[in-house]
C-alpha cells in the first residue's frame, strides 16, 4: 500500500526536501529542517496524492486514512509529551495547507486545533496563564469558523470590537481571562445562529473539518485564478501538515516573526525581518499591529523606538541567527522563514526559497556566485528572464520635482503613474480599454489578483512589507507603496484622501516603489541602469549562449534601444512602418493610385531616397552587423484613407478627383485581407516596388561601409511565401537590382536572399524552397494564426474561454504552440537543412522573445531568435538557460 502520511519530529522525517512533489513546499522543508536537527515542533504531513485521491472517490477521504493519521499523530504525541483530545495535557495542532508550489489563493492555517470548553481549562491549568489560554480559544474559534465553517471574519471582529469599547480596552492584550469567555460565548451563539450548526466540540471533530477544507480548498476559486495565472496544474494536489502547536502568544517572552536571510528588495546581505511579542500566526503579517525589527541595524533604519529582537530576546535571536545561515547554505538559496518563540525557546516553523525583486535576484545570484557558493551558470539560471523587464522599467527622475501627496512603505520597486482606480474590477476594465491604472485599495487579498495584474502599480494604506500587496507585487515586478497610513479611503464616495486634499477616480498619481512615496500627477522618468549585476549575470549569459539574439526594429531609436541591451543585429525591420510617415503616405498613395507602372514608378522614385537613408542610419547603427530587411508585406488598402472626410481631404492634396480615389479604396477593399493581396504577391503584381526598396538597400548598405567602415551583408526577406516559384520570381528582381548597383558603385556587395516560413505549406516545402532560400526566418505570428485557422486579431475572447475551460493551457501566440506550429517549425528547420546545410535560421515572431518559446527555439537548432527592443536581455538570459540545460540533459 502507497505511504500516505509523513512523521517529523525530534531531529528526523520520514521524508526530505527531495519530496516535494508528495509532501508539498511546506511539509518537506519542514522535513529536511527536521533531518538537520533544527528545532520543528513534531508533526505529520498526508501527502498530495491523498488529495487526489480524496477527489476521484468524490470528495471522501480514502480508505483507512483516518487510522494513519491516528497512528502518526499518537507519534506526534509522544514526541510532544501530550495527546491529541486528551482532556489533561491536550496536544493542540496547526492544519496547514502546502501545494507543491507557494499557493496564496489555499485555505488559511488554523491554529489551536484541538481546543474546547474542556481542553482551554486544561491548558488554563497547565499553563498558569489563563488569559493565554482563552486568547488561544477564541483565536481557534475564530480561525476555525471562517476558514472551515464559512462564517463571516468580519462578524467575529465586530463582537471582538464592541466588547473592547464597552470594556475600554485599546489592545487584544488588555482582555482578560473572563472578558474572552464572554467574548467566546458570543463567537458560539453567533456561529450557532449564522450557520444554523453549533461549534465543533470534537477535537477529531474539529480536525478532520480542517484536513477536508484544505482538500477543498485546492478546488476553490481563488485557487483556480492562481494556477491559471501561474500554469500550475490542478493534478498537483496539495498536501496538508498537521502540527503541534507553539505559542508565540504566550506572553512577553513569546514571539512570532517572518524572516528573510538577505533582503528580498535590494537583495542587500543581511538579515532582514519583523516580528511581534506575544502574538501568533498572521498577527506579523495582518497589519493589526505594527511589526517590530529583528535586528538593530533594521530598527535604527526604519526609525522605530521599539525594541529589536536582537535587543529584547538576545539568546533566541543569536540561535536564529545560526539557523538562518546554515539554512541559506544548505540550500544554497536566500531563504524565506517563519518562526515562533515560545517563552524563550526558538521554533522554527517555515523554510522556503524567498521571493525576490529582480534587483535582489541579480543581486544574490552574483554575490553567491562570487562567494563560490553556487556556479556562474548557476547563476544564470536563478533569475526569471521574464523578472527582467522591472528593471528595465524606468524610475523618478531624481532632478524631477515631487509633489508628495503621501507615503509608505517601499514594498515593490520601480515607478508608476496611472489613474486611480479603488477596486479590482475597475483595474481590470479599465487595462482593457488601454488606460494605465493604479490600484488603491486598504490592503490586498489574493481575490484581488486580476486587479493587481491589471494595474501599473500598486497602493495600499495598511500593511508592512510583508503584506499580501508587497509580497505579490514583488513577484509580479508591479511597483507597489503598502501601508501608505496617512492616506485615507472614502470607498463610498471613491475619495482618496491625501496630505494635500482630495483625489478622486481617474486622477493620475505616481507611485514610488522604490522610496515609498506618493506623487501628484505624473514625474519625468530614467531609463533603467545596466551595468553592475545585470551586467555580470548577462555576462555569464552570453558566454554560456548559443543562440544570437536580434532585435525587431525598423526605427532608429528602436534599433539603438536594442543595441543598448545588447542586440546583435536586426531580425526583423518591416519596411511598411516607414511609409507611413506624413510626408511618405502621400507618396505611397500616388503610387497605389497610379494606373500604369510608369505612374507607379515615378511615385516610387520619390519614395526611394526617404527609404535608402531610413536603411543607411540602421545599418549605421549595427555597425556592420546583421540587418534582415523585410519587403512590403501588408495590403496597400492599409495605406488608403477610410471614412469619407478623409477620402475627400487626401483626395484635394493629391488633387485627384474624390470618385475616384473612393473607388480605387473600393476596389482594394478585401473581405480576408490577413489572407488577401500581400506578401510577396504584391512583389509580383509590381516588382517595381520590391525593385526600388531593393535599390535603396543596396544604396544605403555602400553608403553606411563607407561611413562606418564595417561592410554591411544585407539580409533581403520576402514574406508570404508558400511556392518556390514565387520566391524565384521576387529573387531574380532582387539579384538584378543587386547588380546593377554593385556596377554603379564598384562596391561588392555580399548579401543573401531568404524568405519567411509563415505558411503551412512553405514549412511542408521547405527542402524545395532552401533551394533558393539562404536564409529562413519564421514568422511564427502567422504561422500561428494559418496553421489554427485563427486570426489573431480576433481570437482574445474565445482563447480566453478556452483557457478557462481548459482546452488550451497557454497563448499559442504568446507561447509557441510546440505540438502543432512548433512541429512545422522543427520540420521545416529539418527539410532546409537537408537541401542546405547552412542555412541560417531564425525566428522573428512574437515568441522570439518568450523565454518558453526560446527554449523550444533551442531544442530545434535555430541560430538566432529575434524579438522586440525590451526583450532583448529577456531573450539573452533565456538563451542562455536553455543551453544550460540542453547540455545538463
Ligand atoms: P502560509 O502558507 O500562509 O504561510 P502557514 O501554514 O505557514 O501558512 O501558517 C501561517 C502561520 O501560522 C505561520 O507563519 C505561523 O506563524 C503560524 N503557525 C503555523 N503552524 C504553527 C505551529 N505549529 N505553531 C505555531 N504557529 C504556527
Ligand atoms: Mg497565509
Ligand atoms: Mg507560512
Amino acid at each position: 500500500m502507497t505511504k500516505r502520511v509523513y512523521l517529523f519530529g525530534d531531529g528526523k522525517a520520514e521524508g526530505s526536501a527531495r519530496d516535494r512533489n508528495l509532501l508539498g513546499g511546506k511539509g518537506a522543508n519542514l522535513a529536511e529542517m527536521c533531518n538537520l536537527g533544527l528545532p520543528v515542533p513534531p508533526g505529520l504531513t498526508i501527502t498530495t496524492d491523498t488529495c487526489n485521491a480524496y477527489y476521484e472517490a468524490g470528495r471522501q477521504f480514502p480508505e483507512g486514512l483516518r487510522d494513519e493519521v491516528s497512528a502518526a499523530l499518537s507519534k506526534v504525541g509522544e514526541m510532544a509529551g501530550r495527546q491529541f483530545g486528551d482532556a489533561e495535557h491536550p496536544l493542540l495542532l496547526s492544519v496547514r495547507s502546502g501545494a507543491r508550489a507557494s499557493m496564496p489563493g489555499m485555505m488559511d492555517t488554523v491554529l489551536n486545533l484541538g481546543l474546547n470548553d474542556e481542553t482551554v481549562r486544561a491548558m488554563a491549568r497547565e499553563s498558569g496563564d489563563e488569559g493565554f489560554a482563552y486568547d488561544s480559544y477564541r483565536r481557534f474559534i475564530q480561525m476555525y469558523a471562517n476558514v472551515v465553517m464559512g462564517a463571516d471574519h468580519e462578524a467575529f471582529e465586530e463582537i471582538l470590537e464592541d466588547e473592547k469599547a464597552r470594556l475600554g480596552h485599546e489592545l487584544d492584550t488588555d482582555v482578560s481571562a473572563e472578558e474572552w469567555q464572554t467574548i467566546i460565548a458570543r463567537y458560539k451563539q453567533m456561529i450557532e445562529e449564522e450557520l444554523g450548526t453549533p461549534f465543533p466540540q470534537d477535537p477529531h471533530e474539529q480536525l478532520w473539518g480542517a484536513i477536508g477544507a484544505v482538500f477543498s480548498s485546492w478546488m476553490n476559486a481563488r485557487a483556480i485564478t492562481y494556477r491559471q495565472l501561474h500554469d500550475v496544474p490542478a493534478s498537483w494536489g496539495t498536501a496538508v501538515n498537521v502540527q503541534a502547536m507553539v505559542f508565540g502568544n504566550f506572553g512577553n517572552t513569546s514571539a512570532t516573526g517572518v524572516a528573510f536571510t538577505r533582503n528580498p528588495s535590494t537583495g542587500e546581505n543581511r538579515l532582514y525581518g519583523e516580528f511581534l511579542i506575544n502574538a501568533q500566526g498572521e498577527d506579523v503579517v495582518a497589519g493589526i499591529r505594527t511589526p517590530q525589527s529583528l535586528t538593530e541595524a533594521g530598527r535604527i533604519e526604519s526609525g522605530s523606538d521599539k525594541p529589536s529582537l536582537e535587543k529584547s530576546m538576545p539568546e533566541a535571536f543569536a540561535e536564529f541567527v545560526e539557523i538562518t545561515k546554515r539554512l541559506e547554505n544548505h540550500y544554497r538559496d536566500m531563504q524565506d522563514l517563519e518562526f515562533t518563540i515560545e517563552r524563550g525557546k526558538l521554533w522554527m516553523l517555515q523554510t522556503r526559497n524567498g521571493k525576490r525583486t529582480a534587483r535582489a535576484a541579480l543581486k544574490i545570484a552574483v554575490e553567491m556566485a562570487d562567494a563560490g557558493l553556487i556556479s556562474p551558470q548557476e547563476a544564470v539560471g536563478r533569475i526569471e528572464p521574464g523578472s527582467l523587464d522591472q528593471l528595465l522599467h524606468p524610475t523618478i527622475d531624481p532632478k524631477a520635482e515631487r509633489n508628495i501627496i503621501g507615503s509608505g512603505l517601499p514594498a515593490s520597486p520601480g515607478a508608476a503613474t496611472g489613474e486611480i482606480v479603488f477596486t479590482s474590477e475597475d483595474a481590470v476594465e479599465a487595462s482593457r480599454t488601454g488606460r494605465k491604472v493604479i490600484l488603491v485599495r486598504v490592503e490586498t487579498s489574493p481575490e484581488d489578483i486580476h486587479g493587481m495584474h491589471a494595474a501599473e502599480g500598486i497602493l495600499t494604506i495598511r500593511g508592512g512589507m510583508t503584506s499580501h500587496a508587497a509580497v505579490v507585487a514583488r513577484g509580479m515586478g508591479t511597483p507597489c507603496v503598502s501601508g501608505a497610513g496617512g492616506l485615507r479611503i472614502d470607498s463610498r464616495r471613491k475619495r482618496l484622501l491625501t496630505l494635500a486634499g482630495e483625489l478622486g477616480e481617474g486622477d493620475t498619481i505616481t507611485l514610488d516603489g522604490s522610496s515609498g512615496q506618493v506623487l501628484k500627477g505624473s514625474v519625468a522618468m530614467l531609463q533603467p541602469e545596466l551595468s553592475g549585476d545585470f551586467g555580470r549575470i548577462m555576462e555569464w549569459a552570453d558566454a554560456a549562449r548559443q543562440m544570437k539574439v536580434r532585435t525587431n526594429a525598423e526605427t532608429p531609436a528602436d534599433a539603438r534601444a536594442a543595441r543598448s541591451f545588447g542586440a546583435e543585429g536586426i531580425g526583423l525591420c518591416r519596411t511598411e512602418h516607414m511609409f507611413f510617415e506624413e510626408d511618405r503616405i502621400i507618396s505611397m498613395r500616388e503610387m497605389i493610385l497610379a494606373d500604369n507602372e510608369d505612374g507607379r514608378r515615378a511615385a516610387l522614385a520619390k519614395l526611394l531616397p526617404m527609404q535608402r537613408s531610413d536603411f543607411t542610419e540602421l545599418f549605421e547603427i549595427m555597425n556592420g552587423l546583421p540587418v534582415t530587411i523585410r519587403l512590403l508585406d501588408p495590403p496597400l488598402h492599409e495605406f488608403l484613407p477610410k471614412s469619407p472626410e478623409e477620402i475627400a481631404e487626401v483626395a484635394g492634396l493629391l488633387g485627384v478627383d474624390p470618385d475616384l480615389l473612393a473607388s480605387r479604396v473600393e476596389e482594394l477593399h478585401e473581405f480576408n485581407p490577413m489572407l488577401g493581396h500581400r506578401g510577396c504577391r504584391l512583389a509580383i503584381s509590381y516588382p517595381e516596388i520590391a525593385e526600388m526598396q531593393t535599390r535603396a538597400i543596396f544604396e544605403a548598405a555602400v553608403e553606411a561601409a563607407k561611413s562606418t567602415g564595417a561592410p554591411v551583408e544585407p539580409e533581403i526577406m520576402v514574406p508570404l511565401v508558400s511556392l518556390r516559384e514565387e520566391l524565384d520570381y521576387v529573387k531574380a528582381r532582387i539579384d538584378a537590382v543587386a547588380r546593377q548597383v554593385i556596377e554603379e558603385s564598384g562596391q561588392s556587395i555580399t548579401y543573401l536572399v531568404g524568405t519567411m516560413i509563415e505558411l503551412p505549406r512553405a514549412a511542408i516545402r521547405a527542402a524545395r524552397i532552401a533551394e533558393a532560400a539562404e536564409f529562413f526566418s519564421f514568422g511564427t505570428n502567422d504561422l500561428t494564426q494559418t496553421t489554427f485557422g485563427i486570426s489573431r486579431d480576433d481570437a482574445a475572447s474565445f482563447l480566453q474561454t478556452y483557457r478557462q475551460k481548459g482546452i488550451i493551457d497557454h497563448d499559442p501566440f504568446v507561447s509557441i504552440d510546440v505540438e502543432g506550429v512548433g512541429e512545422l517549425v522543427r520540420m521545416a528547420t529539418e527539410k532546409g537543412r537537408q537541401t542546405r546545410p547552412d542555412i541560417k535560421l531564425g525566428i522573428c515572431g512574437e515568441h522570439g522573445g518568450d523565454p518558453a518559446s526560446i527554449r523550444f527555439c533551442q531544442q530545434v537548432g535555430l541560430d538566432y531568435v529575434s524579438c522586440s527592443p525590451f526583450r532583448v536581455p529577456i531573450a539573452r538570459l533565456a538563451a542562455a538557460q536553455a543551453a544550460i540545460s540542453a547540455t545538463e540533459s
